[in-house]
């Protein structure tokens, strides 16, 4: 299939009338049971008509990722919320009222004209109304209902530029709306809504601090918060092997000059053995890495620009065919607590204390 590459330029909301007929073909596209990869303010996402069973199927085959990881549904008007779910219940009109349009998910128990295939099996539902103009327009014009995992092949980092979409998808869909870099960078935030006290499932750019202040305490998944608790964790898609590059990942942890000798030390042995050596690095700390690819993240001051970076660094590993990466770690406060969970999972865990 030839994959059609739309470029829209307006991100205020306001489209000129090519763009707008684009989308319109777009939404079309959906509610014929295809599928649009499309920008939101988190990551690019992969989109289909979220009550048709058939685009579910599509979205998994074109991302080969395993049918028992359910989709998040995104809508473009709160009310919509109640054509998905059972019932809406007090936190989740305090969340929504706060953060959205925004990145944070919800999963609530679902409605039964959503079909199994969109939630992976469960009963349960995840629904998010993202704040990016041209995903709020091709959801109204795709019918209301678009379920969307991020637009990447299972496994690799999620796409936070068209480019990444066309790597990996050129050729499996319809269509890629291109309108930049997402200007977030990590994955929403998953609060599950369908038990007694709030439980973030994934944590995300909306953070447990934020969360904490709207709702009182809310719980973390134990199984996000350390890989060993024996538990499997609540969001099927986070037990998996994640955001990982084609290279091994090794975090190191500590003292910043322990940290740079530990990792100068190490990339240059693994030289010698035939490997070709990256490191992430923050701004603070670039000029005294030796490896073959040095990348910068960001700087320390900044972690929302390290959230934006990250995916993409990760991917630039890949093109320059780099075997062994070593990375700083972040703190687990804050923003920080996303960005180390991400970090962690592409490099299964690996990590080093100096
Ligand atoms: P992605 O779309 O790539 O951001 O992945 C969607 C994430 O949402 C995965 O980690 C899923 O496991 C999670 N998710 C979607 N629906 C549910 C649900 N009903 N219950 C728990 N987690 C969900
Ligand atoms: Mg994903």
């Amino acid at each position: 299939m030839e994959t059609k590459i739309l470029k829209i330029r307006q991100e205020s909301g306001l489209f000129s009338p090519e763009e707008e007929a684009g989308l319109r073909l777009a939404g079309e596209v959906i509610k014929g049971g295809g599928l649009v990869a499309f920008p939101t303010e988190t990551v690019y996402g992969l989109g289909g008509d979220a009550l048709n069973p058939e685009s579910a199927r599509k979205i998994y085959a074109a991302k080969g990722r395993p049918s028992d990881n359910p989709l998040i549904i995104h809508i473009c008007r709160f009310e919509d919320m109640r054509g998905i779910v059972r019932e809406v219940p007090r936190e989740a009109e305090i969340i929504a009222d706060v953060f959205w349009p925004g990145p944070i998910t919800m999963i609530l128990p679902k409605a039964e004209n959503v079909p199994y295939e969109t939630t992976g099996g469960l009963d349960t539902v995840a629904v998010r109304f993202p704040s990016h103009p041209v995903a709020r327009k091709l959801i109204a014009y795709g019918g209301g209902y678009i379920a969307a995992p991020s637009a990447n092949i299972s496994g690799r980092p999620s796409p936070t530029a068209a480019r990444h979409v066309t790597e990996d998808m050129n050729g499996r869909i319809e269509m890629i709306l291109d309108a930049g870099d997402a200007g977030i960078g990590l994955e929403s935030t998953i609060l599950d809504l369908t038990s007694r006290k709030p439980v973030i499932l994934r944590p995300g750019f909306v953070t447990r601090e934020m969360l904490d202040r709207v709702l009182g305490k809310v719980d973390t998944d134990a199984a996000i918060v350390s890989p060993d608790s024996g538990q499997a964790p609540k969001a099927p898609g986070m037990k998996y092997r994640h955001y990982a590059p084609a290279g091994q990942l090794v975090i190191v942890e500590g003292e910043p000059g322990a940290v740079v000798s530990y990792i100068n030390r190490q990339a240059g042995a693994d030289k010698a053995a035939g490997e070709k050596t990256g490191v992430l690095g923050t701004k603070e700390l670039l000029v005294q890495y030796r490896a073959d690819v040095v990348k910068c993240i960001g700087s320390r001051e900044n972690e929302e620009n390290i959230a934006r970076n990250l995916f993409a660094v990760l991917r630039e590993f890949d093109d320059e065919k780099v075997t062994k990466i070593y990375s700083e770690g972040f703190s687990d406060q804050g923003l920080g607590q996303a960005i180390m969970n991400r970090l962690l999972k592409a490099a299964g865990h690996r990590v080093v204390r100096v």
